[in-house]
């Protein structure tokens, strides 16, 4: 089984889904990991990520994070969910 806290980015974009939730406005959005690949570079560590994010309605920085394996059929209709956003 992956630590998907020891993924990059590149990497993580094709294995997982990464679930943001804003703590004071509890907007929940699917990060596109496929930007961020573009903006920080495929190496980018995905533990790092976290600090990084912003929440794009209210701007608060007290986000909760969720990880999804995509290949996980128990969390798949979540990450559909997700992804749809
Ligand atoms: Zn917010």
């Amino acid at each position: 089984m992956t630590d998907v806290w020891s993924l990059q980015l590149l990497e993580a974009s094709q294995l997982v889904v990464y679930g943001a939730e804003c703590r004071d406005c509890k907007i929940i959005v699917n990060v596109d990991l496929d930007a961020l690949v573009t903006r920080l570079g495929p190496n980018f560590p995905i533990k790092q990520l976290r600090s990084r994010l912003k929440c794009a309605q209210c701007g608060g920085k007290r986000i909760i994070t969720s990880i999804l394996f995509r290949d996980n059929t128990a969390t798949q209709r979540l990450t559909e969910t997700w992804v749809k956003r």
